[in-house]
C-alpha cells in the first residue's frame, strides 16, 4: 500500500476544510474519509485508491439514530449498519431497510460499517479492483474489459457503452423504496439530496459515481415518516445464501385497500448501475386488484429497457422473478 498522512477529525467544519482541498471527491480523490473502512482499505491496498491525506471522521458526533420533528427518522452518518438494522424504530416502521442490511455482508462487517460508507461502497466488479485491466471507471478512457470479459454479476439496467457496473449496495435499495434524503455538509454550506438523485448513471463519465464534490460530508439520511398500513419486503437472490452481492433483489413497499393497490414504492437492486427504483413498476400497480398477474406485470414493466450483456440474461427473468415474488411476499 503507497503511504498517506492520517488524521483524526474533531470537528466537522475541519474536516470538511481539509477534504476541500482535494482535486476530486470521484475516484482518484487525494483526500478521502474513512468511516468503517471495509470498502476504503480494501480499495487502498489494491492500489486502486490511492489517497495522500485519509481523514478518520468516527469521532464527529454523527452516530445518533434520532426521531425528526415531522415523525421521520434521522439516522447519522457514522451509526453502524448493525446498529442500525436492529434499531426498533426502524424494525418496526421501516422494516424493509433493516431486512436489507441483515442481507448484506456478514456480522463483522456489519458492526463496522456505516450509514454513509454504505451509500459510498464501490462497484465489485472484479476489473475495477484490478490495477492490471483497462477500466474507464477507475482509468478514464483506457476501456471497459468487462463488456467483453466476466459481467455475470454486472448490470442490465442503467449501463452504458462505457461501464456495466451494477451498485453493489442492498441498504440503498431499501432507501431509494422508503424515498430517503442525504444531507451533505460542504465547503459552502448544508445541502439535501434525494436518494434518487444522489448516485449518478455511468453515461460517458463512469469516474463521477455521485453527486459529492470535494469537502462534501455525509452527515446524516433523513427517511419520512412511515407510511400507515404499509407492508415492506426485501428480496435478495444470490449464489449463496450469506456473504455474497445480490444477483437481483427487490425492495418493496405496499398499501392495499379493499383488495387493490393504493400506494406502491419498488426499487431493485443487483441489476442497476445504481440503486434502481422503478416509477414504472409503481405506475402499473396502483388501483389494482393484489394478483400475481398483476406483480407480474409490475415487474414485466420494471425490466422493459433491461440490456443484457455477454453473460447475464438470466438476470432479466431472474429479477422479474424476484419482484413478483417479493410483491407476493408483502401481500399475503
Ligand atoms: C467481503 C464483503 C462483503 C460485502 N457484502 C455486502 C453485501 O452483500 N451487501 C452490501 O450492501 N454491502 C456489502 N459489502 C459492502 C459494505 O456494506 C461496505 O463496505 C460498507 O457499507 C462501507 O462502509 P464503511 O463505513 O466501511 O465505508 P468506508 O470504507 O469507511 O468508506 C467508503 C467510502 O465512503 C466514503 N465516506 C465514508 N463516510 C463518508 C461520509 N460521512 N461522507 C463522505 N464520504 C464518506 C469514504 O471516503 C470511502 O470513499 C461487503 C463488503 C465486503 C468487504
Ligand atoms: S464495467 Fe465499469 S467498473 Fe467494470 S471494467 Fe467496465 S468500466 Fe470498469
Amino acid at each position: 500500500m503507497h503511504t498517506f498522512e492520517f488524521e483524526r477529525a474533531t470537528n466537522s467544519t475541519a474536516a470538511v476544510a481539509t477534504a476541500a482541498q482535494a482535486k476530486t471527491a470521484q475516484q482518484g480523490a487525494d483526500v478521502r474519509f474513512v468511516a468503517g473502512g471495509t470498502t476504503l482499505l480494501d480499495l487502498m491496498k489494491l492500489n486502486v485508491e490511492t489517497p495522500a491525506r485519509v481523514v478518520d471522521i468516527n469521532r464527529l458526533p454523527l452516530d445518533r439514530i434520532e426521531p425528526t420533528p415531522d415523525g421521520g427518522l434521522k439516522i447519522g452518518a457514522t451509526v453502524r449498519n448493525s446498529d442500525l438494522a436492529n434499531h426498533p424504530t426502524v424494525q418496526r416502521d421501516y422494516a424493509v431497510l433493516s431486512q436489507a442490511i441483515l442481507s448484506g455482508a456478514s456480522a463483522q462487517l456489519r458492526n463496522m460499517a456505516t450509514t454513509a460508507g454504505n451509500l459510498l461502497q464501490r462497484t465489485r466488479c472484479v476489473y475495477f479492483r484490478d490495477t492490471a485491466m483497462p477500466c474507464n471507471k477507475r482509468e478514464p478512457g483506457t476501456g471497459c474489459a468487462a463488456i467483453t470479459g466476466a459481467n455475470r454479476m454486472l448490470a442490465i439496467l442503467g449501463t452504458s457503452e462505457h461501464c456495466i457496473a451494477t451498485n453493489p449496495s442492498d441498504m440503498c435499495v431499501a432507501m431509494a423504496a422508503l424515498e430517503a434524503t442525504i444531507h451533505v455538509q460542504g465547503p459552502t454550506g448544508t445541502r439535501v439530496i434525494p436518494i434518487g438523485e444522489f448516485h449518478l448513471l455511468p453515461g460517458s463519465t463512469p469516474d463521477r459515481e455521485t453527486v459529492l464534490e470535494p469537502g462534501d460530508l455525509v452527515t446524516h439520511v433523513t427517511l419520512p415518516p412511515p407510511v400507515a398500513g404499509s407492508n415492506q419486503v426485501y428480496l435478495k437472490l444470490r449464489d449463496r445464501a450469506s456473504y455474497e452481492f445480490a444477483l437481483a433483489s427487490a425492495a418493496v413497499v405496499i398499501t392495499v385497500a379493499g383488495g387493490k393497490v393504493t400506494r406502491a414504492r419498488i426499487a431493485l437492486g443487483g441489476v442497476g448501475t445504481k440503486p434502481w427504483r422503478s416509477p414504472e413498476a409503481e405506475a402499473v400497480l396502483v388501483g389494482q386488484v393484489v394478483d400475481q398477474a398483476n406483480f407480474r406485470k409490475a415487474a414485466e414493466a420494471a425490466l422493459r429497457d433491461a440490456k443484457p450483456q455477454s453473460e447475464n440474461g438470466f438476470k432479466i427473468e431472474l429479477a422479474k422473478r424476484c419482484l413478483t415474488h417479493a410483491l407476493q411476499m408483502a401481500t399475503a
